[in-house]
């Protein structure tokens, strides 16, 4: 047992099984799905956690009937049911237990197998308002199949190897909707009262324990709030589970929060960074007061310092700790075994978990670009001929580049010219909401001084300082500058760039930002003006503001600046401004828009790469990389994995092709 974290390294008993420790690798979407059966890297992306040291891991959810969403796992499909087996396998030979998760949309769903849209049934003929679907009242011999798809799908898991299984009623999916009164409008018997309304669910649960009887354990995953206009509130929620228990049919409650239903309770689904640590766990003391059950709460816990305190003070049994496993697979095993200072903070940015997911993707982090890659990243080879190395920039790109090269044996130093680390993100984390971001410099630090990289601060780099330096390869990571498209007519304008304005310029009392990049600086810097009493109008050449940023991310974002007063204008391009107006064109009509009443106008009109070093190294005999905005400018996504892949081919023979576009001789 750690000493440090006593609570959280503790066993629990929950039904039949034993967990070895409180952390949990909640039920999430991978991305690794493929035609229903779960492909060849989702076995090791769960194993990579269990491995690393996880008391529970419970993979996503798979769809109990045809009528329901058909990205889900199927597992009527043998290969599904094959793959299931093999994780589970791989799992439970690290000493941790895996439950899997039993769900069905309901009339939130809305992907067929081909790309068309399925008949969706929900409780009740009511429109949904973010999927914009329109279901129908689901038909009584269908309640009655989709009861026996749920007991069938819980033995498939038994088959499969798992430990246990829980049940969706949570997010707004259809056992919600049916506990639901504002969704659930029936007046048959699975409707009106809560025991009606809970009928379904409650008949879900027995018919389950009526096919697997005691062997696996049994739980509901449900949202201790949905916190949507429509959505189940605490004192709902508590009632259903009192009654569920006094049936004796759970042997766990897993709490999160949220709805898909809408766009504001569908932020907590998976709650960005500007949202509280721990703003769940309220509900879930409560529950752990009211039922004896364990009691597993998530949402924003990414800390194990947060989470011993979680269960110390009687919040919870277990805690969620997804995102936190997701950008450090060992984060479990290095808390419970007194090394929770090496631990790589997930920030919450939801940009390559959640977001890469919702397009289509398999998840991944953006500090941690191993996961998700576990197969050709997770372990390190020492280099073939290890080298000395010059990095030249202490941005995301540089420093991952650096750390990774220094850990496969090359003698590593990072140059930087700022008196600190952290290139692009030392500005974002002053942003509102953003500080945290700054967690990404302080992992990459701790990396580099693990691997006795050495940084020189304060440094420029030129030729002949890489002369002097006699390294055998250099690594140009030294970012962009701040681009301003030609053809503008600002000539009397007050005009100050995103990054003066990140930095602390000032500005006039009304402002108008053309934010060319639909990406968080422009949502970032309204935020702060606005904070800062000044009349704000976002100008954005999109669709929407923040359409790049992933969609929890982007939606809290711009319900805090409807808070604020922040007028949003979408498809407008910049032309030009004067002293008092801003000129914009509308990106699809081609017609003016005008902006009077402009005292500073802020361009978002991101980077351009710098290629000085680039240059002046033509011609030099050793080896020269780029990686990062100083090859084109992207995100810190893209920084840290370019990173990982040069750091980790700095000294292979490898084909021309890998390397083709980050090795510049
Ligand atoms: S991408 Fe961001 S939110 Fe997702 S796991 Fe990584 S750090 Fe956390």
């Amino acid at each position: 047992m750690s000493a440090s974290f006593p609570a959280l390294s503790s066993p629990l008993q929950i039904g039949p099984v034993t967990v070895r420790n409180r952390i949990v690798s909640t039920g999430h979407m991978t991305g690794m799905i493929a035609g229903g059966a779960p492909n060849a890297r989702f076995a090791a992306y769960h194993e990579a956690r269990a491995d690393g040291g996880a008391g529970l891991i419970i993979t996503e959810s798979a769809a109990v009937h045809p009528t329901s969403n058909a990205y889900n796992i199927q597992l009527t499909d043998p290969e599904a049911l094959a793959a299931l087996k093999e994780t589970a396998q791989r799992v439970r030979a690290t000493g941790c237990r895996i439950f899997g998760q039993l769900g069905h949309g309901g009339r939130e769903t809305h992907s067929g197998i081909d790309g068309s849209a399925p008949p969706a049934f929900g409780p009740s003929a009511i429109a949904t308002e973010r999927f914009h679907i329109m279901p129908r009242a689901m038909p009584r011999p269908l309640i009655a199949r989709i009861v026996q798809a749920f007991g069938t799908a819980a033995l498939r898991y038994q088959e499969a190897g798992y430990d246990g299984v829980e049940v969706m009623a949570s997010h707004g999916l259809m056992l919600a909707q049916f506990l639901n009164p504002r969704i659930n409008v029936r007046n048959d018997d699975y409707g009106g009262s809560q025991k009606n309304r809970m009928r379904f669910l409650s008949e879900v649960l027995r018919e389950i324990r009526r096919q697997i009887g005691q062997r696996l354990a049994l739980g509901v995953r449900i949202s201790g709030r949905e916190l949507s206009a429509q959505g189940l509130e605490a004192d709902e929620v508590s009632a259903v589970l009192k009654a569920l228990d006094a049936e004796g049919l759970l042997d766990f409650v897993d709490l999160c929060g949220g709805s898909m239903t809408d766009i504001g309770g569908s932020v907590h689904v998976v709650p960005p960074m500007n949202l509280e640590p721990c703003y769940l766990t309220p509900v879930s003391k409560r529950i752990r007061e009211e039922i004896a059950l364990p009691i597993l709460v998530a949402g924003r816990i990414n800390d194990p310092r947060v989470a011993e305190r979680v269960l110390t003070a009687g919040e919870a049994d277990l805690v969620g700790m997804t995102r936190a496993q997701i950008c450090d697979p060992q984060m479990a095993g290095k808390a419970t075994s007194g090394l929770a200072d090496s631990i790589r903070a997930c920030i919450a940015c939801n940009q390559a978990c959640i977001g890469h997911m919702q397009a289509g993707h398999p998840i991944s982090c953006i500090q941690h670009p191993e996961t998700g890659r576990e197969a050709e990243y997770a372990i390190k080879q020492r280099a073939e001929a290890p080298m000395r190395v010059m990095v030249v920039g202490g941005g995301p790109a540089g420093m991952k580049t650096a750390a990774v090269a220094a850990e496969r044996g090359h003698s590593v130093t990072l140059f930087e010219s700022a008196p600190e680390l952290g290139g692009q993100v030392r500005l974002a984390r002053q942003l509102p909401g953003r500080d945290e971001f700054g967690g990404l410099v302080t992992n990459l630090s701790r990396e580099m001084a693990m691997q006795g990289v050495e940084v020189r601060l304060n440094t420029f780099v030129d030729r002949a300082l890489v002369e002097v330096e006699a390294p055998e390869a250099v690594v140009i990571a030294t970012g962009g500058h701040a681009y301003t498209p030609d053809g503008l007519l600002l000539d009397e304008a007050h005009v100050l760039h995103a990054s003066q304005v990140m930095e602390g310029a000032n500005v006039g009392a009304r402002v108008v930002i053309a934010d060319a990049r639909c990406d968080w600086v422009g949502l970032g810097i309204a935020e702060r003006l606005a904070r800062n009493g000044c009349s704000v109008r976002l100008a954005v050449n999109g669709y929407m503001a923040g359409q790049k940023i992933q969609q929890y991310t982007r939606d809290r974002w711009i319900g805090e600046l409807d808070r604020l007063g922040v007028g949003i204008i979408p498809y407008a391009r910049l032309v030009g401004a004067d002293e008092t107006s801003a000129y914009f064109q509308h990106t699809a009509s081609y017609e003016h828009m005008i902006l009077n009443d402009v005292d500073s106008l802020v361009i978002a009109t991101g980077m351009a790469n710098d290629t000085g070093l680039e240059q002046a190294l033509e011609g030099w005999s050793g080896q020269v990389w780029v990686v990062g905005d100083a090859l084109t400018p992207r995100t810190c996504e893209e920084a840290v994995l370019e990173g990982l892949k040069v750091g980790c081919w700095l000294g292979e023979k490898r084909s021309a092709a890998l390397d083709l576009a980050y090795r510049l001789n």
